[in-house]
């Protein structure tokens, strides 16, 4: 038990100027307040909050949060009141200790839900004064550590999961990374107590083989540093047993790939050196692409900052190395408390006292709501943002939920728009695919490729969505040129005139509209009517009554339906109007349809979830409703497109071709998309009867070896 003078000195030996008398007052009052209650140790009570004071001269805290520490308990546990205690130690000091008296009642429930909402009263207290929150976390680090004592397994492992949950989180919010690595390791064995023992007992087999590694590593560190006259600090130490089950929980990587049994830490003096040494190792040992972590010109939400590198080292084993000067050890260990005392010598403390406190409150401001702060601090360290790289080694800072598309955008708007897949961490993945921190991420591209409709739905950045739609409005326009052109064509034939450019051009003038191509936009997109251009270049057919039966052009053209629209299996279409089925979504039977009536096209045919329908949300006129006839009375062929992605070896196509086959499906047609080593990307337009069939067909594939995926693909 630390005595008396013992506690004072350790406060004076950073805080030369504390206020001894309060300090002693707090000591005497705590120790006869707690009497004779003891712990389950057997150990008197009062030597609980005494170690918590001392946990908190560790981390260089002023002298009112020591004194804090020492009275913690007792509002609670004891017949002393808030009242006492505010006229012995002043209001701030009362206030503190009601403040961490009140986090305490907030411990005793479970579920994950409620943990969360105690979590946002416990946020409420804090952001009164932060330093109610440091003397819980000390408070709950002691009893973690003194957890064996408690008899009861359920009790061990209740504590236990809320201090992964709750504490450990918060300790490295705060940049208390020591603190979270202790709290983590002392709860790991009650809450997953196999997943503890098999770790523990695969580990110290993988250490006896390996500790020799240790050794060789810092040996040949420190003998490049002379070499290169770099002062520095090298130390080996085994990772901490949950942070690695986390890892392999996660990440989902096996213990034996685990290149980090143990984390090298370097330390020199400034921010200089620290390149000079990354520089200086990689000289040495081959760096592994894509795990360089800067995080000194990008630091951590919480103030954390180091440079991490992954390298080939001895025996060609996989080893973690992290840069960084003494100062950013001290931050990242101790928090950012230390590190104000660190700088500032704690002689001129006036000014800075507390610059710590102001520093902690900004790094809480940065957290998102309790919730999902609950939620993502158990796996990651942000909440908005995800930093990923590209196979250089650039970084790229996207929002959370970004896709591989938003990365390519990200990277240049060229590489967005014909962007075919990508590769995550060296694995084939969708350009839907969400990133992760940390991923590395490659975009294949192809000429051929155009940015399509659908990516609208799942991109998340405005450079996406901005290019994306640019590009299909372009595109859109393009289509409504062609066929308002072929819709004027036709009409023009019907009444027997001659069709001509100039003459279009010159009824754009006295239509006000932007020469012939505004005229086509407009009638392509069914603004204005074929009819009313032709009686502006020819006023005389105003006054004939022919052919105004519906005023406009039926278009047979490629973009109906080959085999016979009319006779298309659906109910509820209009007589007398042709049929269409849409060439962007390729609707099966099988499928909800909705009908659209088009000026100049009849009716399209199109899935309910078509992005096309978007554009006729405000014109229900133009809506029916439609089903399909039951399968059995039409031998009707529908075409529909799946994407796929082939593992790049031999017979992977020919085993797709059979597997269709064998399911009564046909290839009409196969677009390449993308080749690389080892994946490919096609399209293949299927011939089935209806949704049922081609499910069958994504199934079978499903199930191939070859398949990486497969999915329906509506663009
Ligand atoms: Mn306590």
């Amino acid at each position: 038990m630390i005595r008396q003078y013992e506690l004072i000195d350790m406060v004076k030996a950073y805080d030369p100027e504390l206020d001894e008398m309060l300090l002693n007052r707090a000591y005497v009052f705590s120790m006869k307040a707690h009497g004779m209650q003891k712990r389950a140790s057997g150990d008197p009570y009062f030597s609980h909050p005494l170690e918590v004071a001392g946990i908190l001269t560790e981390m260089q805290l002023d002298c009112d949060t020591i004194v804090t520490a020492l009275l913690h308990d007792t509002i609670e546990d004891t017949v002393a009141t808030y009242e006492q205690i505010e006229e012995l130690f002043g209001v701030d000091i009362a206030k503190m200790v009601d403040g961490v008296t009140k986090l305490s009642e907030l411990e005793y429930t479970s579920e994950t839900s409620k943990q969360a909402e105690n979590f946002r009263k416990f946020l409420l207290a804090m952001s009164n004064d932060i330093r109610v929150l440091l003397v819980k976390l000390a408070d709950r680090l002691h009893n973690m550590r003194t957890l064996h004592h408690i008899s009861k397994p359920e009790k061990r492992a209740r504590i236990s999961r809320e201090t992964l949950d709750i504490y450990a989180p918060l300790a490295e919010r705060i940049g208390m990374q020591e603190m979270m690595n202790e709290l983590e390791d002392l709860s790991f064995p009650h809450v997953y107590p196999e997943a503890y023992e098999s770790i523990m007992k695969r580990l110290d087999y993988l250490y006896a083989n390996t500790e020799n590694i240790r050794d060789e590593v810092i040996n040949e560190l420190e003998k490049i540093f002379a070499q290169n006259f770099l002062e520095a600090e090298v130390i080996g130490r085994r990772k901490h047993p949950y942070s690695i089950w986390k890892k392999i929980t996660y990440r989902d990587v096996s213990l034996e790939n685990q290149a980090d049994l143990f984390a090298f830490r370097v330390i020199v003096d400034d921010v200089e050196d620290c390149y000079k040494a990354l520089g200086v190792i990689h000289n040495v040992w081959q760096a592994v692409p894509g795990l360089l972590k800067d995080y000194i010109s990008m630091p951590k939400p919480n103030g954390y900052q180091s440079i991490h590198t992954v390298v080939i080292g001895p025996q060609r084993k996989r080893i973690e190395v992290q840069i960084r000067s003494t100062e950013m050890d001290i931050i990242a260990e101790k928090g950012v408390a230390a590190h104000w005392r660190y700088k500032n010598d704690a002689s001129k403390k006036d000014g800075v006292h507390y610059r710590w406190l102001q520093d902690l409150l900004e790094i809480l401001e940065h957290a998102a709501d309790p919730e999902e702060f609950l939620e993502h601090t158990k796996i990651a360290m942000y909440q908005n943002q995800v930093f990923c790289f590209t196979p250089k080694g650039e970084l790229i800072n996207l929002p959370a939920g970004s896709t591989v598309v938003d990365f390519a955008y990200a990277v240049h708007t060229k590489v967005g728009d014909t962007c075919v897949g990508g590769k995550v961490n060296g694995e084939p993945a969708q350009l839907k695919r969400k990133l992760s921190n940390g991923d590395q991420v490659e975009i294949l591209t192809s000429k051929a490729q155009k940015p399509h409709q659908s990516w609208d739905k799942f991109v998340v950045t405005g450079k996406a969505k901005v290019a994306i739609r640019r590009y299909t409005r372009q595109q859109q326009k393009k289509e409504y040129i062609e066929l308002g052109e072929e819709i004027l064509k036709h009409s023009f034939e019907q009444e027997k005139r001659e069709y001509t450019k100039k003459a279009i051009t010159a009824a754009a003038k006295k239509m006000n509209l932007k020469g012939s191509g505004g005229v086509f936009e407009k009638v392509g997109n069914g603004e204005i009517s074929d009819r009313s251009v032709l009686e502006i270049v020819f006023p005389s057919l105003k006054d004939s009554n022919a052919s105004k039966s519906h005023g406009s052009i039926v278009l047979d053209n490629k973009r109906s339906h080959k085999a016979g629209d009319q006779h298309l299996p659906i109910k509820g279409l209009t007589p007398g109007l042709p049929v269409h089925i849409s060439k962007c979504c390729h609707p099966l039977p099988g499928d909800r349809i909705i009908g659209i009536i088009a000026t100049g096209k009849g009716i399209m045919v199109h899935t309910i979830d078509c992005q096309a329908l978007d554009v006729y949300t405000e014109t229900p006129e133009l809506w029916l409703d439609l089903s399909w006839h039951p399968p059995e009375n039409s031998a009707e062929i529908f075409v529909a497109r799946v994407d796929l992605h082939l593992k790049h070896v031999t017979g992977a196509l020919a085993s797709v071709l059979a597997i269709v086959a064998q399911d009564e499906g046909n290839v009409s047609n196969v677009i390449f998309n993308e080749r690389s080593a080892d994946v490919f990307r096609i399209e293949l337009d299927l011939e089935v009867r209806d949704v049922k069939h081609l499910t069958s067909i994504i199934a079978a594939l499903r199930a191939s070896k070859y398949v990486s995926s497969v999915e329906r693909a509506f663009a």
